[in-house]
Formats: C-alpha cells, structure tokens, sequence
C-alpha cells in the first residue's frame, strides 16, 4: 500500500531492525552492572555514542539517549521551569514543546508568532527577546505539518547575543535535509529514531558541551551520566544510530533531494485540481507537502484514499483525534474551514516517482467522485 505518511513515523529500516536484533540477542546485559557481559554492552553503548557524534557533527559527552523526541522536549522545558526562568518558543511547535511549554511556564511564557508563510516571524521574536529577556528559547527545525524550515541560525545568533540559552526540535529536519553543522548554533537538540526508519521509543537529547547542569526529568539511576535515569536501551541505540546513518546517507548522496522535484510534479496537478499549496513561498522539506482542497473535508479525502490503497494525513498524527483546527494552521492566519479540508503528504527517500503519480492520479480521481456525490461541479456549482 502506497504510504505518504512518514512525518507521522516511517517504515522500519532493514538495517534498523537487524541493529535492534543483534544487539538484543548479543548485548542484553544491562551497562551499568560490572561482570564482563554487562562491560560489552557498555562498550556498545559508548560505541553507539561515538557513531553518532560522528553523524551528528557534535562531541560525544553531548549526547544523552531517551525514550524519544517528547521525553527530550520535556526534559529541556522542566529543567529550565524548575530555575523559576521564563521561556519563548514559537506558535507552531510540536504539541510535546507547546503542552508541556505552557503547563510549565504558564504567565512566563512568550510565544513568537509566524508570518503567512509558516516561517518565524524573526523581526518580531528578536523584539520579544529583547524585550522579555527569557532564559531558554525553542525553536524546531522545520515545522512537521507545512515542511516549514525554521530560521535557527538566525535565531540562535539573536539568542548568543542576547545570552538566551537555545533548544532546537530537529526530529523533521534529520535525514531530510543536510545538517550543515546545526550543532554548533543551539545549545539543546531534540532527535527521535522512527521518523526516519528507526524503532518507536528512542531519541536522542544533545545538551551543552561540559554541561554541569542535571537534567533530571525522571528521578532515579546515575544513567546517562546523571542525565537521564532509567536502564540504557542498548538495542533501542544500535537500531537509531543505523537508521540515523543510512538516512543522513541518502541526503548527502541527494536521495531525498529527487523528492522535491516528485513533490513539484505533484503539487502542480493539485493546484490544477484547484488545491492552495500552503507555505508555498517558505523553504520547505523536500518529502513533504501540505495543501488544501476545495470543496470537501480532510477526513472523507483520507477515508476515500484509503480504500485505493493509499495511506495519507490531515494533517499531523497527534491532532488527527482532535476536533479543534491545528494551531500551526490557526498560526497561519488559515480559518478554520480551510483547515478542514487540509491534506498532507510526507515522503521517504525510497517512494519512487510512479508512486507521486499514482499518488496525484488517485487524488483526482478521489475529487471526481467526491464531487459526483455531491453534485457539484469542478467550479464548486451545484449542479441541478
Ligand atoms: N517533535 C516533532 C517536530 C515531531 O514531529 C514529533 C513527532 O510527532 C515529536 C517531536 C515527538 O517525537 P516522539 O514520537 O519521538 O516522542
């Protein structure tokens, strides 16, 4: 079944699942015990660490192993909440930013707005730093609804100046566009395996080089360097650290890059179907699109497509249950009833481009029939 959903997660690597398997069947000793088993597990884990500061472009002592991207999120809000310190972060962060972000911080927080595009608004959020003086900015790397790529650098030189501490959700960006040396711009970075062919339940938290500082989310063990608590997921590890190398490969050998030339292909036919592509003027990830289609709601298109055989979002996973329009889109400026009727589309490096056309045929198809049952022409006229 065509799947065109991979911002929500993506299909294991085969690389990723062997990783996951060997390391389970070989190392599964646990790494803070002292017997030699348990000090081979070890050595894997700091291996793994190593590997990945490697791909990463960052030192290994930054490098603190999770449970995923939410844990890594709530871990850098909590830390800098306890301090009693306010906090900025923009309008369209993940809900595993925002949620936590306005429990903990309530009056204390500021939210930076975007501009039509989807993009921070920088000129507005280098007033509200200035003006507000919080200690921790967050800011994601590019936005998991729009495809959206986030100004951090520009930000991240506006935080060093203003001696504001920065976090950056970079879960969509890995293994979709080059890193270019982002590790040395922010001070906390938030990373999660599956959205890139790696298991459910790991990510990865990159915290400040020589960091004194105590995490702390979970109470309990000295793991992770006092970091985070909880016995090491070794095979979880392993499985991250291959999938997060085979797919910063594809970026580099320009895999991902063929994505975007699909993806215009297909944007074109939808905007003859009359479809807006939303964030058209921003750069965007190469695998994903966000559109909005005339006439019929978001839900009956992903219902309808399914019966094709073809797996495509709302918008994002987690607000697909939720009744209330995205904030990202609110964020936007977009009304509520054009963000009923939001489709997204999100690629991997290996959808060919027969399955974007397949993908564009069966959307058109999908609107003829959608408009039959409705009696309603493709200029929206309902026809007697
Ligand atoms: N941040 C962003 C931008 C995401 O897209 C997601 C996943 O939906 C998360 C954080 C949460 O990641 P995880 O599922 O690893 O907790």
């Amino acid at each position: 079944m065509p799947y065109f959903d991979y911002n929500a997660t993506s299909p294991l690597r085969d690389c990723a699942r062997a990783a996951w398997l060997k390391a389970s069947a070989e190392s599964w000793a646990n790494p803070s015990a002292i017997y030699p088993s348990a000090q081979r597990a070890r050595h894997a884990l700091e291996r793994n660490r190593m590997a990945l500061a490697t791909i990463l472009g960052c030192r290994a002592e930054r490098i603190v192993f999770t449970s995923g991207a939410t844990e890594c999120n709530n871990t850098v809000l909590h830390h800098y909440a306890s301090k009693g310190a306010s906090c900025a972060v923009s309008a369209v962060e993940h809900q595993s930013v925002l949620v936590p972000a306005k429990a903990l911080f309530g009056e204390r927080l500021i939210v930076m707005p975007v501009d039509e595009s989807g993009r921070l608004d920088i000129a507005e959020a280098e007033r509200l730093i200035h003006a507000h003086r919080p200690a921790l900015v967050s800011l994601m790397a590019a936005n998991s609804e729009t495809g959206v790529v986030q100004p951090v650098e520009e930000l991240s030189r506006i935080c060093r100046a203003e001696h504001v501490h920065m976090h950056c959700d970079a879960v969509q960006l890995l293994g979709r566009l080059p890193l270019n040396h982002l590790l040395d711009r922010c001070d906390f970075f938030s990373f999660s395996a599956h959205k890139i062919g790696g298991p459910r339940g790991v990510g990865v938290l990159v915290i400040p080089h020589k960091c004194t500082e105590r995490m702390g989310l979970f109470q309990g063990g000295p793991q992770e360097r006092y970091q985070r608590a909880g016995t090491e997921n070794l095979a979880g590890a392993e499985a991250l650290v291959a999938a997060f190398s085979e797919a910063v490969m594809e970026v580099a050998h320009g895999r991902m890059l063929r994505q975007a030339a699909f993806k215009a292909s297909f944007e074109a036919r939808m905007e003859q179907l009359g479809a807006r592509i939303i964030g058209r003027g921003a750069e965007r990830l190469p695998n994903t699109s966000l559109f909005i289609m005339p006439r019929h709601q978001g839900l009956r298109w992903v219902t309808r497509m399914a019966t094709k055989g073809f797996e495509i979002a709302t918008g994002s996973a987690c607000g697909s249950e939720q009744e209330q329009p995205s904030h990202v889109l609110s964020a936007m400026g977009i009304d509520a009833a054009g963000a009923t009727q939001v489709l997204r589309v999100s690629s991997g490096a290996s959808v060919d481009e027969a399955e974007w056309i397949a993908l564009a045929d069966a959307l058109a198809k999908t609107q003829m029939e959608l408009d039959a049952e409705e009696n309603v022409d493709a200029f929206g006229v309902i026809l007697p």
